[in-house]
């Protein structure tokens, strides 16, 4: 176990500005509270949070990423809070333990919430801080360095998979090759362990046969560069046996015929001196055809540059070589962590320090090699979704800014249409609540329950919002059923004719219509008028009625039923006379106010639109008297809601004018709510102005109001 100023030390060493406070005191405190704690190991489990902290001294990050190494185990396994977290080590570590902790929990949701791409998507996710996922890469290899010590297989093999399927592919997408390559070796042991054992025996054989011949190629290699005037460093080893195993499956070769299992690092002084390298190599052994490959004008992805090649080596081994800069090997090992320290110059305290991350981000986006297996890891990506849990730890991936009712439609149509509340994280919450990354959500359902119109306002994925729509337009369809068949019977009647099942039926192929039902909705959408069914099925009523008298349709029945349970449907405004149930809006032509007399139009498709009775739009409907609604404010309803009017003003162009202008109408309680110039000249301003007043009277106050300022030129009600 490192202990306390050993670990000070090591971090002095690349940061002599490290923060030996903060450090000294994460130690003591995750000592402290980890107390008695034993890992499967026997060990104190305090040793483990030292390890990973030891293990990130080797990538040279930052003292809040080792005090966030230190206490990352701290909140969920001891009695610790965040808070405690944030008073001691301040709001930078707390965060970054927060984070950590996030990562671990959703560690221990079901396996059928980890298959992989969706998971690595989630930890890249919900990693807002790239060093979140330093850490828990650290945290994870060195559990995998003790796995052994765990008694159950089946656990033993859980995280070994997860660390295949998840954390070593994560590794390699921030560039850390090293840890990457190790992760995937302690993975493989367990996994497949005859597999792995017949592979290191392959490798012993080889080596029994040809002697020592790393450091022997080492030798020759350094020897043949530096005859050529290169000034290199030379490392070789063999590869790690999972990666002799991958390539054995993937080109499906056997034991026998892999000679390929050493590979040669190359340090070079400057990028021409990789080129002049990669030449004397060329020139010296017999190059293994399809081998080059040129990463340093054209880099991995995750900024990896190297040149790499393969050879028939000085005795005739395949070997592999890898040719780069000391800068591009310490990428190559250490991924984002030497981005920061070669780019920074260390962390820097202002928030530089995240221009490595804009940079990895950046790397990312514009990946398009094909040959990438986690193609769709760009962290980027993620930024726009969430990724959320059902309590069987299914996991339901949304657009940001989703809510519990996209949750449960996305769950399932019905579990939508029937959701009345949703518990996350075990706690209730209101529908309309954001799920946020990790959330576990449990959508609670009625079957008496239908879904609400309102849902619409905040739903954000197209599944909710089409069901919810679905739904509305069957209801409106009742709606607009019930007023057709009104509208039908009064238009027979004042004609002197009798409304049928039979007669409808028979006018239907005429109307192209399918059913009498679809006839009434047509109707009562305004589609069809009552006139043209009334002739449709009684083609002499036409003659009958040639002296073209209008047929009133007076709509009793609709206007003596007052508006009752549907009061949400008119936004809350009391009107008498509205079908109950049906979709009620506002003129955007003349903006009718509590006061005005007011008429309404039965719109195709939009329910009733509610016009001043001296709008000119209403010239258009003129000869369509059964789609008019006789309807009237009901005065008997305190008036609360304000309601937007719209004056047409003109003012002098001149300085404060405008100002003026918004003032007297804010004296006078008004708000302005939109301004439209429509017309500027040198002298005068023509403009709309939309204001929220109470009802006309309040309005009519403004426009006198206006008329005695200096300012305004002319001010009127804009109708039509
Ligand atoms: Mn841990």
């Amino acid at each position: 176990m490192i202990r306390q100023f050993e670990l000070v030390e090591r971090v002095k060493a690349y940061d002599p500005n490290a923060d030996e406070v903060g450090i000294n005191g994460a130690y003591v405190f995750a000592m402290k509270a980890h107390g008695s704690q034993k890992r499967a190991s026997g060990d104190p489990y305090f040793s483990h949070p030292i390890e990973v902290a030891g293990i990130l001294t080797s990538y040279r990050v930052d003292s809040a990423t080792i005090e966030t190494a230190l206490l990352h185990d701290t909140i969920e396994d001891t009695v610790a809070t965040l808070e405690d977290i944030r008073a001691h080590f301040g709001n930078e570590v707390a965060q970054l333990v927060d984070g950590v902790t996030k990562l671990t929990r959703i560690e221990f949701q079901s396996d059928r919430a980890k298959q992989a791409e969706n998971f690595r998507k989630l930890v890249l996710a919900m990693s807002e801080d790239i060093r979140v996922l330093l850490v828990k890469l650290a945290d994870r290899l060195h559990n995998m360095r003790t796995l052994h010590y765990i008694k159950s297989d089946e656990k033993r093999r859980r995280i070994a998979m997860e660390t295949m399927d998840i954390y070593a592919p994560l590794a390699e997408r921030i560039g850390m090759q090293e840890i990457k390559t190790e992760l995937e070796d302690l993975a493989f042991a367990e996994i497949n362990p005859e597999a792995r054992r017949a592979v290191v025996k392959r490798l012993d054989t080889l080596r029994e046969q040809g002697g020592e011949l790393v450091p022997k190629i080492i030798g020759e290699l350094t020897e043949t560069l530096s005859e050529n005037g290169i000034e290199a460093e030379v490392n070789g080893r063999e590869k790690s046996p999972y990666s002799i195993w991958r390539k054995m499956q993937k080109h499906d070769v056997g034991f026998e015929q892999l000679s390929d299992i050493m590979a040669f690092r190359i340090t070079v002084n400057s990028i021409e001196d990789c080129y002049k390298a990669l030449g004397v190599a060329h020139n010296a052994y017999r190059v293994v055809p399809g081998r080059f490959k040129d990463y340093i004008s054209m880099p991995k992805p995750n900024g990896y540059q190297s040149l790499h090649t393969g050879v028939f080596g000085p005795h005739q081994q395949r070997i592999e070589l890898q040719i780069r800069t000391r800068v591009m090997h310490d990428v190559a090992e250490l991924g984002v962590a030497a981005h920061w320290n070669y780019k920074q110059g260390g962390p820097a305290k202002d928030g530089t320090q995240y221009r490595w991350l804009r940079e990895l981000l950046d790397i990312l986006e514009h990946a398009s090699d094909p040959e990438e297996v986690l193609e769709h890891s760009k962290m980027e990506m993620f930024q726009d979704q969430v990724f959320c849990f059902t309590p069987r730890g299914d996991l339901i991936n949304l657009p940001r800014g989703a809510t519990t009712v996209d949750f449960a439609y996305a769950v399932h149509s019905e579990v939508g249409d029937h959701c009345v509340g949703a518990k996350i994280n075990g706690k209730m919450m209101p529908l309309r609540t954001e799920l946020r990354n990790g959330d576990q959500v449990e959508i609670v359902t009625s079957k008496a329950q239908t879904p609400n119109p309102t849902w619409e306002r905040f739903v954000v994925t197209g599944k909710a919002r089409a069901r919810i729509r679905r739904f509305v337009r069957l209801q409106e369809r009742e709606e607009y059923e019930k007023l057709g068949r009104s509208i039908l019977q009064r238009s027979f009647k004042e004609a002197d004719y009798e409304l049928t099942e039979k007669g409808l039926n028979a006018a239907l192929k005429k109307l192209t219509l399918a059913t009498v039902d679809d006839l009434y909705v047509a109707v009562g959408m305004g589609n069809q008028s009552g006139r043209e069914v009334l002739e449709a099925v009684y083609p002499r009523a036409k003659r009958k009625n040639k002296d073209g008298d209008d047929i009133v349709v007076p709509l009793a029945e609709a206007r003596s039923r007052k508006r009752g349970k549907d009061k949400g449907e008119g936004g809350g405004v009391p009107i008498q006379g509205l079908i109950p149930g049906m979709a009620m809006h506002f003129a955007g032509c003349c903006h009718p106010l509590p006061g005005d007399r007011i008429v309404g139009i039965v719109t195709t498709g939009r329910g009733v639109t509610v016009h001043t009775i001296d709008c000119d739009t209403l010239e258009g409907y003129g000869d369509e008297p059964e789609r008019w609604l006789d309807l009237a404010w009901d005065r008997g309803e305190a008036q609360h809601d304000l309601h937007v009017g719209r004056v047409h003003v003109t003012v002098a162009n001149a300085p404060g004018s405008l100002g003026d202008l918004s003032t007297m109408i804010a004296k006078n309680d008004g708000n302005i709510s939109n301004l439209k110039i429509i017309n500027r000249s040198t002298d005068f301003f023509d403009m709309l102005i939309d204001v929220e007043v109470r009802d006309v009277k309040h309005l009519t106050d403004i426009i006198a109001a206006l008329r005695a300022s200096p300012a305004v030129n002319s001010v009127e009600r804009a109708k039509g």
